[in-house]
């Protein structure tokens, strides 16, 4: 046990009533995972894990306004206001068969053992509420403070129980800035290849973390020695030089650091991928049209994302210069929602492998752009004015004056509108 930098007060409300309810039954509790880990480096908590002696079948008398989001496994989901605590039975896994799953769990275990299931010492750490220390059987500390990355137990056995610990010992690398120790790193390269195993839920969770932190370069070297994106993207694009993968990482990382957007740094790796093979120009946005759906479809991203992503990267493939007339610049925005104009913006400024500057011409056309939602005019108004009825002909007339006001954004008044829309009528 270790005497640490903070104390009650430093746990959010729902934690301390979650941990005295138990107690009030009879239970033992304690805060554990990434919040014990993350206490410790001063970081900030997203979500907040906690185990308990109280077996599974009695959590959700306990907490019957619980959500019963994994009781089969011994989680349930506990959310007041915005926060939230996953509360888990203490639990030893099974035999590992299938690199995923254990077979069965059981539940009658004892909080060293539930540490012990754990993947690094950094997370196999318990927070222990009622004395107020920390229990830390596998030195989990001693990690943090070598800002290292430490399997619990034999990697060889733990990494092949579940492959995903490949790809979370990188996360965690890029999340924390934190070096990954040398037994373990030489049994990830080796097993790398088992990913794919993994349903592609679980990866896309850990990848979009991995590439979302400002110092997504420190895993760079990993990503680039265990060929693990070849594998998840099932392509021979992602084999590149170490230099490459540096390159990606320091983009990535100033990429983060100015613009919070996800899609935009998976729409970079991509952009840098198909650069790095030569296939980034606009003669073949269509062809990679098809590498980018086979890119995005080996994760699991949304609809939206996909069509971000695609968009991004199908715009960024022109080369917008001099030649360009803020009236194409602004027909060429109208292709992404307004919203995500100033991501491009950042997909045009970080794709410096184009040798280019961003225009000053294109920023006037993000700052002056219209969207069409915007006209100061509607179908209803030209119905009323000029007695048109529904149809085919209004949506070429706005299309029209759509057209007019890309072109001229001072001329997006009522009246100006409609004297243009006779002359179009
Ligand atoms: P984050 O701050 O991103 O939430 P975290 O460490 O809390 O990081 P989670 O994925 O939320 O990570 O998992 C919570 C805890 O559960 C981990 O700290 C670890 O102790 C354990 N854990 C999660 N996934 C695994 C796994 N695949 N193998 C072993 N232990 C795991
Ligand atoms: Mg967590």
């Amino acid at each position: 046990m270790n005497s640490i930098p903070f104390s009650h007060t430093s746990f959010p409300n729902l934690i301390l009533r979650i941990h005295d309810t138990l107690r009030r039954a009879g239970y033992e509790s304690y805060v554990v995972g990434g919040a014990v880990r993350n206490m410790l480096l001063n970081k900030a908590i997203l979500d907040w894990d906690m185990c308990t002696n109280a077996p599974p079948n009695r959590l959700m008398d306990i907490f019957p306004y619980a959500i019963p989001t994994g009781i089969k496994h011994g989680t349930i989901t506990i959310c007041r206001f915005e926060q939230k605590c996953e509360l888990t039975s203490f639990r030893i896994d099974g035999k590992y068969t299938d690199g995923r799953h254990p077979n069965e769990v059981q539940f009658d275990a004892t909080l060293h053992e539930d540490l012990s299931r754990r993947d690094f010492t950094m997370n196999a750490m318990a927070y222990d509420l009622q004395n107020s220390c920390i229990i830390d059987p596998f030195k989990g500390i001693e990690a943090i403070k070598k800002k290292e990355i430490v399997c619990v137990g034999t990697p060889q056995k733990r990494i092949s129980e579940d492959y995903l610990r490949v790809l979370r010992a990188f996360r965690f690398s890029s999340q924390l800035s934190f070096l990954i120790e040398k037994n373990l790193l030489e049994c990830l390269i080796n097993m790398s290849s088992h990913i794919t195993r993994i349903s592609k839920e679980r990866i896309t969770t850990e990848i979009k973390k991995l590439l979302s932190t400002r110092s997504v370069e420190i895993a760079m070297p990993y990503l680039c020695s265990s060929e693990i994106l070849e594998h998840i993207f099932h392509s021979k694009l992602f084999s590149l030089s170490k230099k490459q993968y540096h390159h990606i990482g320091n983009v990535l990382s100033k990429a983060w650091a100015n613009n919070k957007n996800t899609a935009l740094q998976l729409a970079l790796l991509f952009s840098f991928v198909l650069a790095y093979n030569d296939l980034l120009s606009a003669s073949y946005a269509r062809k990679n049209k098809q590498t980018i759906i086979d890119f995005c479809s080996s994760i699991r991203i949304s609809n939206k994302e996909h069509d971000l992503i695609s968009t991004l990267l199908f715009l960024s493939s022109y080369k917008v210069d001099e030649t360009w007339s803020i009236y194409h610049i602004r027909y060429f925005l109208t292709h992404l929602p307004i919203e995500h104009h100033n991501v491009l913006r950042a997909m045009f400024f970080y794709t410096t492998f184009q040798q280019q500057t961003i225009p000053t011409l294109f920023l006037e056309a993000i700052q002056t752009y219209i969207p069409k939602k915007k006209l100061a005019i509607n179908g209803h108004d030209l119905m009323s004015t000029f007695g048109l009825t529904k149809g085919k002909k209004i949506g070429l007339i706005l299309k029209g004056l759509y057209r007019i006001v890309l072109k001229t954004p001072e001329k997006n008044e009522r009246e100006t509108l409609l004297s243009l829309a006779k002359s179009l009528h």
